[in-house]
């Protein structure tokens, strides 16, 4: 049914009242129970948060003569991140609107120098070697700039596979890619050892750290031993790390970073075949939302190292209090986490059944679909309610005794 532009307008009061009545069909991510699409770093930052969005929301990131502000926050994010990330002095990047917006600019930037370059030769079809468990955001990206993807499939461990993703590479590879973490699994892709691949090739590396790039590096400084993932691996030419994702900062927010300026130059979109005058923007948006910069430059500021170090750590704990409990209910947990993910199977219970279950008594997560399991990003929040998860996954388990194997046409759909 068509809706209409309503010919009168309503006073805020009844709007509010009716947006509130709208969510209440929503998951309850406040109360904890949402491992998926929601960081919750609790009270204190969220009204940060928004402070600073609304603060800066009118303003637009578009227009850096205009708002000196919003582009001196942008470049302290980056140098914030490429610090975190260990980039040489040279490093450059720029903040986007989400991960999607980071891997396109990536590649595009990839394909326009490898090009540049001589290493693509004209006319060729450019492709991209990634591990299977790299994100959908590198199948649209390749879709929209008719480049063919090489999904490689993952080793027994669930990591990419080096020799593999070696295999697949010839001369129109503009790029290779690891993730740190992956999405699916939570797990950091032996960087190094792309790294020396991609060196053998002479080829593009970029380090997909959407989800992990504002974790691991704090993980490391209390302590973890985690393989190198970022631009310490001298063959890593990009990364992608979102901000509003482990950065806790307001949704809208990631960073593409580079290991030069010179690396860089090659994103910039710059005109003036047009009567407008000239337009340079670096990333795929033209407008670009103030308030998202400015709440990531808040957050980033008010949580600061040690912050984070707090926040990420309590996170681990929580990850490695559930991986103990779904052990000792049977469970396997999916390879090795270090981080803030975590998928588990069961050798002979339905993991969607169970997934139901849990959804039953409030939970939403996502699955993985091979093996079947259920995945959990989790938050500081979730601190408060592992327990309670554990109980309920008990219960859950106790009311499902059917195989865990692939029926037909029976899928979660978590978006679309
Ligand atoms: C979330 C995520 C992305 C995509 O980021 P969006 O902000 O959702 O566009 C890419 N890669 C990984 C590993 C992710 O976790």
């Amino acid at each position: 049914m068509r809706v209409e532009l309503p010919s009168n307008g309503t006073d805020w009061d009844t709007l509010s009242a009716q947006m509130n009545e709208m969510a209440t069909g929503d998951v309850k991510w406040r109360d904890g129970k949402t491992a998926v699409y929601v960081f919750n770093a609790g009270e204190d930052v969220s009204k940060v948060q928004k402070e600073a969005y609304t603060r800066f929301m009118s303003e637009n990131g578009l227009g850096p003569m205009a708002f000196p502000s919003l582009k001196r926050m942008e470049e302290e994010i980056i140098q914030m991140g490429l610090s975190l990330l260990q980039a040489p002095e040279d490093g450059a990047g720029n903040v986007t609107s989400g991960g999607t917006d980071s891997i396109t600019m990536a590649i595009k930037t990839a394909r326009d120098y490898a090009r540049a370059t001589g290493r693509l030769a004209a006319g060729n079809q450019p492709n991209i070697v990634l591990p299977w468990s790299g994100h959908p955001a590198f199948d649209k990206a390749a879709l929209m700039m008719d480049i063919e993807l090489r999904r490689i499939p993952v080793t027994d461990d669930f990591l990419a596979d080096p020799q593999a993703m070696s295999d697949a590479v010839d001369a129109n590879t503009i790029m290779m890619v690891g993730s740190a973490p992956c999405f699916p699994y939570g797990l950091i892709d032996p960087i190094a050892e792309l790294g020396a691949v991609a060196e053998a090739h002479n080829v593009w590396l970029h380090v997909d750290a959407c989800v992990g790039g504002f974790f691991a590096p704090f993980v490391r400084m209390n302590g973890a031993d985690l393989p190198a993932f970022d631009f310490a691996v001298p063959q890593v030419h990009s990364m992608s790390a979102d901000l509003h994702k482990y950065g806790y900062c307001a949704k809208g927010a990631s960073t593409v970073m580079f290991r030069s300026e010179a690396l860089k130059e090659h994103m910039i979109f710059d005109t003036n075949d047009w009567p407008g005058g000239r337009m340079i923007t670096p990333t795929l948006a033209g407008t670009r939302p103030g308030g998202a910069i400015a709440a990531a430059w808040a957050v980033m500021n008010y949580l600061g190292v040690d912050g984070y170090r707090a926040k990420q750590g309590l996170v681990v704990e929580t990850r490695e209090k559930i991986e103990d409990g779904v052990r000792d209910l049977g469970f396997d947990v999916i390879g090795k986490p270090q981080l803030g993910l975590v998928g588990y199977t069961h050798p002979d219970r339905d993991m969607f059944a169970i997934w139901g279950k849990l959804f039953e008594r409030g939970w939403f997560t996502s699955v993985v679909t091979k093996p079947r399991g259920i995945h959990l990003m989790l938050s500081p929040k979730h601190a408060e309610v592992a327990d309670t998860y554990l109980a309920d996954l008990a219960w859950a388990t106790e009311q499902v005794r059917g195989a865990n194997e692939p029926k037909a046409e029976k899928e979660i759909r978590y978006s679309g």
